[in-house]
């Protein structure tokens, strides 16, 4: 997702590039120029069919060879010799229709969950994230007080998803066996999570099947998901299931479900596997959706009925509306076998789609460069109109939304969110990191690939230590996002001190370096779910030392490196008869080490000397007799210390000689006082 707006803010006042690129038209045969299908198919696929629809799905102009048949009931044992991507934990085979006044959601599925652990699993998790918006008194609600990035709720902003049906393949109901849980508040008005008792247990590497039927209210669109004028966005709006993680997996040494409800700040995980769609809505709607389209929209009694299919990815998303404007391109290079972007504009950007495609494009390839392939053969990007910004900058698998059609010169923000939903395809889609718990592993990854994409493709260079005086509030990056006090805190965490922090590896160990760090870190941990401490681990087998104390201060803590000139005294001093001007400085750490310290002491007669300090104590003091007085002292006049949020401490003018000057309060000068008497002043 996007940061709040006080960022946006920033960016908006940067001024625009048009970049031209060619794109071909036509939304009406958007499926067929690159997938082909034997003829007469035309009654919508189920879940057998997938077999024929995936194999066939390579388009002649990619490198992709034919894609894994998808079995009906995974096979732990077949999987494993076709060598999938991820290892297929769920199967989902969904019809939904979107009911003609686009309020409501008809849902059915059918859901495959195979054990991956190595004990019998008795109990299913799934989530059912539209209940966040059921009341006031859901925890989302709770936390968030009805508003996400400056979105805020309106009348019209209630939902709910209601399961109707749950069953087993022979038809028992198992809808008495379930139970709201709330592991994580104990708010029993909160119905976001679900725990089911199964009537048989599952034993390692078997599955369960079960089937169900749902209907979903969509809220007015706030919070990522819901309607707005005739656009819906259809995000978290299906059951799913929760991950179940493996011992060994983040650090566990149990394997056992990873369960949490919805929070205000918090987004979500799940598993990876094979998620097949059969998409309903109003006859002239078009829809965008996660994976390949793989046949033509069949249109009849007033509805289309769209059929997608994906494979692993980790969820499903799919947005619809009779107003998009569509455009296409192909991409290939290094790292991407054959890409086709798909973009559904609003008409209101119709005249920018060429910069949205460049920015989709500029993105891709350079991730792909970076970090690995990008094995899918689709991406698209949606923009939604004005009013729709609560579903606008977000990822899911395959599938981006840029932010709304708002203004007709959007500036940066128009690039940079694009770039920035692209990059969670990698740090989101493929590293799988669990956003409840540690949402640094993908906002600030994906903030930090995002600057250099922008640096790149359009020159823009980051501003780190302005955004680094944006962050008054360091917290510990890894922590549930519903332990931040506030969605700002959050916000400045996740992806702004997160994003400093890896910029302060790269900074100590070089651009070189760390990009080795990232590749090496994606390619260990694409399809999987990843930890902190599995990062920390790439980064000292990489650099071959020690990152303890870094993790330690800025990771795991909530240290920020503030350096700051304390004091100034000069005395007139007589040396071999002449008056010479002894100058003494106190340099003070406020927070964390980060390395060497780069100072400069200026003196009237213009001469300068440069030093560095270790910073390994808490304070230094300089003591230098010079012909001259010294007229200034400077921290790190360069900003090569990232993580030093507060500048201006870091210069301090000498007034006239033989008087000090103070900074900070009567207190801290009593303090700073008794430090330099310690220290013989
Ligand atoms: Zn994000």
């Amino acid at each position: 997702m996007t940061p709040g707006p006080f960022k946006r803010i920033a960016l908006i006042m940067l001024s625009a590039v048009l970049l031209g690129l060619s794109l071909h038209h036509g939304f009406g045969n958007a499926w067929l120029s690159q997938y082909t299908y034997a003829s007469g198919a035309t009654d919508p696929i189920g879940i057998a069919d997938l077999t024929t629809a995936a194999v066939e799905q390579a388009a002649p102009q990619t490198a992709k060879p034919p894609a894994p048949a998808a079995p009906a009931q995974p096979d732990p044992a077949q999987i494993e010799t076709v060598q999938t991507l991820s290892k297929r934990v769920v199967q989902y085979n969904m019809q939904v229709a979107l009911r003609e006044d686009i309020r409501y959601l008809d849902g059915s599925q059918t859901v495959t969950w195979t054990n991956p652990g190595k004990k019998t699993v008795s109990e299913l998790y799934f989530h059912l994230y539209p209940n966040a918006f059921q009341s006031e008194k859901s925890t989302f609600m709770r936390e968030s007080g009805g508003q996400l990035r400056g979105d805020k709720a309106t009348a019209e902003s209630q939902g709910y998803m209601k399961l109707l049906t749950l069953q087993t393949l022979e038809g028992e109901s198992l809808l008495p066996r379930l139970h709201y849980v709330q592991p994580d508040d104990g708010n029993t008005d909160d119905y976001t999570l679900t725990k089911l008792n199964l009537p048989v247990p599952v034993a390692p590497g078997k599955s369960v099947t079960l089937s169900m039927t749902y209907e979903v209210k969509l809220p007015e669109v706030f919070a990522r998901m819901g309607y707005s004028g005739n656009f819906v966005m259809a995000g978290q709006w299906f059951p799913k299931l929760a991950v179940y993680e493996l011992a060994g997996t983040r650090g566990r040494t149990n394997e056992g479900w990873n369960v949490h409800q919805y929070h205000g700040d918090s987004e979500f995980y799940s598993d990876f596997g094979l998620y097949s769609a059969q998409i309903t809505v109003p006859e002239n709607f078009a829809v965008a959706a996660t994976g390949i389209q793989t046949k033509e929209a069949v249109t009849q009694n007033g509805t289309s009925t769209y059929q997608f299919y994906a494979e692993d990815v980790h969820d499903f998303a799919w947005s619809a509306s009779p107003d998009f404007i569509y455009a296409e391109d192909t991409l290939s290079g290094t790292g991407i076998p054959g890409v086709r972007i798909k973009l559904y504009l609003d008409p209101a950007h119709e005249g920018l789609k060429d910069r949205y495609m460049h920015a989709a494009k500029s993105a891709l390839s350079k991730y792909a460069e970076w970090y690995g392939d990008y094995p899918y053969s689709t991406l698209s990007i949606i923009v939604p109109p004005k009013g729709a910004n609560g579903a606008g900058g977000m990822e899911y698998p395959t599938l981006v939304t840029a932010l709304a059609a708002e203004s007709d010169n959007p500036g940066y923000s128009l690039e940079r969110t694009v770039v920035h939903e692209i990059g969670h395809q990698y740090w989101y889609g493929m590293v799988a990191s669990n956003e409840f718990e540690e949402a640094w592993l993908d906002e600030g990854f994906t903030s930090y690939a995002e600057d250099k994409v922008m640096e790149n493709a359009y020159g823009v260079e980051p501003n780190l230590a302005m955004e680094a005086s944006y962050i008054t509030a360091p917290a510990p990056l890894k922590q549930p996002s519903w332990a931040y006090h506030n969605s700002d805190e959050y916000a400045e965490n996740v992806y702004m001190r997160a994003k400093l922090v890896l910029v302060g590896i790269e900074k100590q160990v070089g651009a070189k370096t760390m990009s080795k760090i990232m590749r090496t870190y994606f390619q260990k941990y694409k399809f999987k779910h990843p930890t902190t401490s599995d990062f920390q681990r790439v980064v000292e087998q990489v650099t071959k030392e020690k990152w303890q104390d870094y993790f330690h201060q800025y990771v795991y803590g909530s240290l920020m490196a503030d350096f700051s000139v304390e004091a100034i005294r000069v005395n007139e001093v007589e040396q071999d008869g002449q008056t010479e001007y002894e100058s003494t400085v106190l340099i003070k750490r406020n927070g964390g080490q980060n390395g060497p310290i780069p100072l400069i002491f200026s003196f009237t007669d213009g001469e300068k000397i440069s030093k560095t300090w270790d910073a390994a104590e808490s304070h230094i003091q300089y003591k230098v007799v010079h012909a001259a007085p010294l007229a200034w002292v400077a921290v790190d006049p360069k900003n090569s210390n990232v993580l030093d949020n507060k500048h201006i401490n870091n210069f301090m003018r000498a007034e006239v000689p033989e008087q000090s000057r103070i900074r900070w309060s009567l207190g801290l000068t009593k303090l700073i006082e008794g430090l330099l008497g310690s220290v013989g002043w």
